[in-house]
C-alpha cells in the first residue's frame, strides 16, 4: 500500500489546509473511480493539498501520473504533453492553465470529504506509477517510467536507514514535480503513515519554526542549506529551531563541505546527505546512526548494488575515480518513447548513472561530478569539478563557485572558474594560488569569470550548459 496511515492522523498540511488519512481516503476515492482505466493523467503540480489528492487518487486507481511543473516554459510544456500524451489534466478548479494544456480535457480536484474510499484492487507492482521528467540539466528532459515496485522498495530502504516512522513530521518546501519533492517528500510520509507539512515557499524562518514545533525532519536542496547556514549564524533562536530537528537531509546536488560545517557549528546538527536520480530514485544515503562526513553521500541504500567502472566498463576496486553503475529494485522501466536512450543507459542490467565518484575505504561514496560536464581532462589528468568548487568556496571572497572545462590547444581542456564574489572581488591569481595550495597545482583554474549569480534551476542545480553557452 502506498498510503498507510491511521484514520485520524494528519496526513497532509499545506498552510491552513490539512487532511487526515481518513479524510484523504474519502476525498481521493471518487476521483480514483473517475480515473480508473485511463492510460496516463497529467497533474498540474502546484505545491498544494489538491496536487497531493490528485496524485493519491491516480496511484490508488493504478493510473500513471505525469506531474507538470506549473512554471515550465511553453517549449518544455509542449514537449512533455506531446511526449506523454495524457488522457486528461487534473488541476484545482480555479487554476489558470496555459494554452499548451488546453488540448487536454480537464478534471477539477475538489476537497469534498463526504466521498467513499476506493475499494479497488492494489495495482501490479511492475506497473508504472509515474512518468517523471528529468531536470534537463544535460539535455532535453526525458520521461522516466517508474514502477510502483521502485517507489515502495526505495521508500522502505530510506525508512530503514533514517528510522523513518509514523511519528515523523516531514517539513517540506520543494516543488512536487521531481522525485525529491514528490516521491520522497509526498509519497514517503504517506507510505510511513506519518505527516507532511509543506511550507509553500521556503524561508529559513518558517523551516526553523516548524522544526522547533512538530516537525522532525527536513528534506532540502543545497541552496536551502546555504541560506540556513547564513541565517543560523546570524540568529541564535533560528539556529535553535533548526537544531531541534531529528534529521536534516540534503540531496539533488552536492552539498558544499563549507555549508555542512557551518550548519554544524551554528546548530549542532550534522546534515545527512543522500544521492539519487529520477531513473533510480535513491542510490546512496548516510544512515541516521552513521558517520556524517562532509562531501560524502554514504554507502548504497539497502537492496541497491553499486559499482564504479572505468571508461571501458570494467569494475574498479580501491579508491580510483569511476562512473557509478547501479542495479536493484529501485530501477526505472525505461524512458518513455526513447528505447535508444534506455538501451544506451544500460549495461548488462546495470544502469549507467553518468555520475563519477570515488569510494572511501569503508565504502562511503563521494560524488566527483557528472561525466558529461564535471569531468575535466586537462594536461593528461582527469579532474573533478566538485573538488575545485569546494576548494574555491573555502576562500572568504567567494560566495558561489562553479567549475567547467573549455577547449585548450595546449592542455586539451583548461579549468574555468565561475565565481560569484562575496564582497570585494578576489583576483584570478589569488584564487589559483588558493586552489594550488589546498589541492595541487594542476587543479588551479586558468581562467576566472565573475558573475552576479550562477544560473540554477528550481532545484538549485547549477546549469553548466548555460555557462558553456
Ligand atoms: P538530466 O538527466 O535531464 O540531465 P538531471 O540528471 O539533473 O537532469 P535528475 O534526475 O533530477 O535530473 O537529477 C539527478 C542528478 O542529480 C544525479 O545524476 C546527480 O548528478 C545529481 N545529484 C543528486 N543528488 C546528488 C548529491 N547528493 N550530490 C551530488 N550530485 C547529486
Ligand atoms: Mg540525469
Amino acid at each position: 500500500m502506498l498510503v498507510a496511515g491511521k484514520s485520524d492522523r494528519v496526513a497532509l498540511r499545506f498552510g491552513a489546509e490539512s487532511l487526515t488519512y481518513g479524510e484523504l481516503a474519502s476525498v481521493a476515492g471518487p476521483l480514483a473511480a473517475t480515473l480508473a482505466g485511463r492510460t496516463r493523467v497529467a497533474v498540474w503540480a502546484t505545491p498544494s493539498l489538491r496536487t497531493c489528492v490528485a496524485i493519491v487518487a491516480a496511484l490508488t486507481a493504478g493510473v500513471p501520473v505525469v506531474p507538470i511543473n506549473p512554471k515550465a516554459g511553453s517549449r518544455e510544456l509542449a514537449h512533455i504533453i506531446a511526449d506523454s500524451v495524457p488522457d486528461l489534466v487534473l488541476a484545482a478548479p480555479d487554476a489558470e492553465l496555459p494554452p499548451e494544456l488546453d488540448v487536454l480535457p480537464r478534471v477539477p480536484v475538489e476537497l469534498d470529504t463526504s466521498g467513499t474510499p476506493w475499494q479497488g484492487e492494489e495495482p501490479d507492482p511492475e506497473s508504472p506509477a509515474f512518468v517523471i521528467y528529468t531536470s534537463g540539466t544535460t539535455g532535453p528532459p526525458k520521461g522516466v517510467l517508474l514502477p510502483r515496485r521502485a517507489v515502495t522498495s526505495n521508500l522502505d530502504a530510506l525508512a530503514e536507514i533514517w528510522d523513518w516512522t509514523d511519528v515523523d513530521v516531514l517539513v517540506h518546501a520543494l516543488p512536487l514535480f521531481h522525485v525529491h519533492g514528490l516521491i520522497l517528500g509526498v509519497v514517503g510520509p504517506l507510505r510511513r503513515g506519518g505527516s507532511l507539512h509543506h511550507l509553500g515557499r521556503f524561508s529559513t524562518e518558517a523551516a526553523a519554526k516548524e522544526l522547533a514545533g512538530a516537525g522532525t525532519m527536513l528534506f532540502g536542496v543545497p541552496t536551502m542549506y546555504h541560506r540556513l547556514a547564513a541565517d543560523c549564524e546570524a540568529d541564535a533562536a533560528l539556529a535553535a529551531g533548526v537544531g531541534a530537528a531529528r534529521l536534516l537531509v540534503s540531496g539533488s546536488a552536492a552539498l558544499p563541505a563549507t555549508d555542512h560545517e557551518r550548519i554544524t557549528a551554528a546548530t549542532g546538527q550534522r546534515v545527512v546527505e543522500r544521492y539519487g536520480m529520477t531513473e533510480t530514485l535513491m542510490n546512496c544515503g548516510v544512515r541516521a546512526t552513521g558517520d556524517r562526513r562532509p562531501g560524502a553521500v554514504g554507502p548504497p541504500v539497502p537492496g541497491v548494488e553499486l559499482r564504479l567502472v572505468d571508461d571501458a566498463g570494467e569494475p574498479l576496486s580501491g579508491e580510483s575515480v569511476g562512473e557509478i553503475e547501479v542495479r536493484g529494485p529501485n530501477l526505472f522501466l525505461g524512458y518513455l518513447n526513447r528505447p535508444d536512450a534506455t538501451e544506451a543507459a544500460m549495461r548488462d542490467g546495470w544502469f549507467k548513472t553518468g555520475d563519477m565518484a570515488v569510494r572511501d575505504p569503508d565504502g562511503y561514496v563521494r560524488i566527483v561530478g557528472r561525466r558529461a560536464t564535471d569531468l575535466i581532462k586537462s594536461g593528461g589528468y582527469k579532474i573533478g569539478a566538485g573538488e575545485i568548487e569546494n576548494a574555491l568556496l573555502e576562500h572568504p571572497g567567494v560566495a558561489e563557485a562553479a567549475v567547467t572545462g573549455e577547449p585548450d590547444d595546449d592542455l586539451g581542456e583548461r579549468i574555468v572558474a565561475w565565481i560569484v564574489p562575496a564582497g570585494a572581488e578576489p583576483t584570478a591569481d589569488e584564487l589559483a594560488d588558493h586552489v594550488s595550495e589546498l589541492l595541487s597545482p594542476h587543479k588551479r583554474p586558468r581562467v576566472v569569470r565573475y558573475l552576479e549569480a550562477l544560473p540554477r534551476n528550481e532545484m538549485g542545480k547549477v546549469l553548466k550548459r548555460a555557462l558553456h553557452d
